[in-house]
């Protein structure tokens, strides 16, 4: 792995007076400049800091941390999107050669061997041809049947081999394989533009006329990457539909479960997706084309209801959150379709409603499983701070720079953690968001909070109202709409590209599906 390197060198940084000495403390201050923000020892006893100031042991470790992750996401997205294509297409091209190559080096060593065979000769017998004057006797006819026998064998296979270059069908899938490369990268510009523009307006929530009546309850909805594909659930059935921008058609109904459904997660990179349920399973769903989903074998390790789930974002680790008060980590195996139990996370005194993991999560393994305890074992600090509270939904925004939590207390609120030093969390009050009092309704652990970084927006689901927030450039947050439902039974998402919110509620019994519409 690759470390990030800092392009000053620590000891020459100077101080705001020139001093010489090793820096100490750092102001936050952004009419200053370069120099002037840094003091040494000697600087603290003459300058009075004004405004925020941070120890600078504390800044050089966030920033270089920030750093790491910067690097992480670069090596990332190079090695996993593009250099496995590249590398696929190498070894594609070379195999069609190697098939010839060895085909070709086969076809040598056995007539070879052929010759070899004539190697050998017996003095007698040769006596006898010499004396009957049979000069240099041998049957012509049998070595040219070999011969032919070889051929017979290797021709066609290495002309079948060249006729595909003929026929040019590799050229046409390396030709297409670049082709989706560029493809790509393209499709990740457009998004890395996209999250320049910050929208601060508000959004405007329409509901379309595709709603699709459902009797049996749905707890957790979830779409593929391309929103083509929703999942759903219906007691412990799961139906798969196509989804046409809003427009839902039944495609499937997958019948395995033997209890409730819990949670639906569906995979960002495969036609995959992952469902736990009441029954303590969890399996894995698998399409082969044609919306023909298979499911593995049911994976049993929890004692008792299967909550949650979340994917890390290499899709190569499954956590898994029960009411047996325990989190399994699972291997997963996109190919082949399969999970592998690891280990079991069981610090908890009470069930797992929700899980989240931070952005590393995919590469500091430990560092990971030390902050879902700190999150949500009983070492939990925003917990403890108010014993009364219960934490029961909780996301990591991508960029680190905040996490959100949902809430209760007689009063909901919205509240954003900071994160303050390396796995210190801190409830920065300053940006608490109050959202509607409701001391009627209990608040329901379904409905993930949903975060969607290119749109700016975050989806909330808090008692019998659906919440769209967003961040403003001043760093605070805003409710820019939200919908009352008279249920706390609402369970849906948003979909990846931010465009439809699609939830069922207990009172109409149907998915509802609406546009969300800037302003
Ligand atoms: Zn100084």
């Amino acid at each position: 792995m690759l470390k990030s390197k800092m392009i000053e060198n620590e000891i020459q940084l100077q101080c705001a007076l020139k001093h010489n000495q090793k820096i100490v403390q750092v102001l936050l201050n952004p009419q200053l400049q370069r120099d002037q923000r840094l003091l040494c020892g000697q600087c603290l006893q003459t300058i009075n800091i004004n405004g925020k100031a941070i120890v600078y042991k504390d800044i050089l470790e966030i920033i270089q941390e920030q750093q790491q992750i910067k690097l992480e996401q670069v090596y990332n997205l190079i090695k996993s999107q593009i250099l496995t294509q590249l590398n696929l297409l190498k070894s594609n091209v070379i195999q069609q050669f190697e098939f010839i190559q060895c085909a070709v080096q086969d076809w040598i060593n056995n007539l070879q061997l052929l010759c070899q065979q004539y190697q050998q000769y017996s003095f007698h017998d040769e006596l006898e041809n010499f004396i009957n004057n049979k000069g240099i006797y041998f049957d012509q006819n049998e070595l040219l049947q070999r011969i032919s026998k070889e051929q017979n064998i290797w021709y066609s296979k290495v002309t079948s081999k060249l006729d595909l270059f003929n026929q040019f069908q590799e050229q046409e899938k390396c030709k297409e394989m670049l082709e989706n490369n560029k493809l790509m990268i393209q499709k990740l510009n457009v998004n890395f533009n996209q999250q320049i523009e910050i929208s601060e307006d508000d959004i405007k929530l329409k509901q379309t006329e595709l709603s699709v009546k459902q009797q049996g309850s749905c707890l957790s909805i979830a779409f593929n990457s391309s929103d083509s594909i929703m999942v759903s659930t219906n007691k412990s059935l799961i139906n798969v539909w196509n989804f046409n921008n809003g427009k839902l058609e039944l495609s499937q109904q997958l019948k395995y479960h033997e209890g409730w459904i819990n949670s639906l997660v569906f995979s960002k990179r495969q036609n995959l997706f992952l469902s736990c349920s009441s029954d303590q399973t969890i399996r894995v769903w698998k399409s082969y084309g044609q919306n023909e989903w298979i499911s593995s074998i049911p994976y049993q390790q929890h004692t008792d209801k299967v909550l949650c789930m979340i994917l890390n974002q290499n899709e190569d680790e499954l956590f898994s959150g029960s009411l047996d008060y325990r989190i399994n980590s699972w291997k997963l195996d996109l190919d082949k379709n399969e999970l592998q139990y690891q280990y079991s996370l069981d610090k908890h005194n009470n069930g797992v409603y929700s899980l989240s993991l931070n952005q590393k999560s995919n590469i500091q393994h430990h560092a990971l499983q030390a902050r879902i305890k700190q999150l949500f074992g009983k070492e939990d600090k925003i917990i403890k701070w108010n014993s009364n509270t219960l934490l029961n939904n909780l996301f990591k925004a991508l960029d680190q720079r905040f996490c959100l939590s949902k809430r209760i207390s007689l009063f909901g609120y919205l509240i954003v953690i900071k994160l303050m030093k390396y796995g210190v969390f801190q409830e920065n009050t300053e940006k608490k968001l109050k959202l509607n009092s409701d001391n009627v309704n209990m608040e329901m652990f379904q409905f993930p909070l949903v975060y969607n970084k290119n749109r700016n927006l975050m989806v909330l689901r808090h008692k019998i109202f659906i919440y769209i927030i967003r961040e403003l450039k001043n760093g605070n947050f805003k409710i820019v709409e939200q919908l009352n439902r008279q249920t706390n039974k609402i369970f849906g998402t948003v979909t990846n590209d931010g465009n439809h919110l699609v939830f069922w509620d207990e009172i109409k019994k149907e998915y509802q599906i609406f546009q969300l519409q800037e302003q």
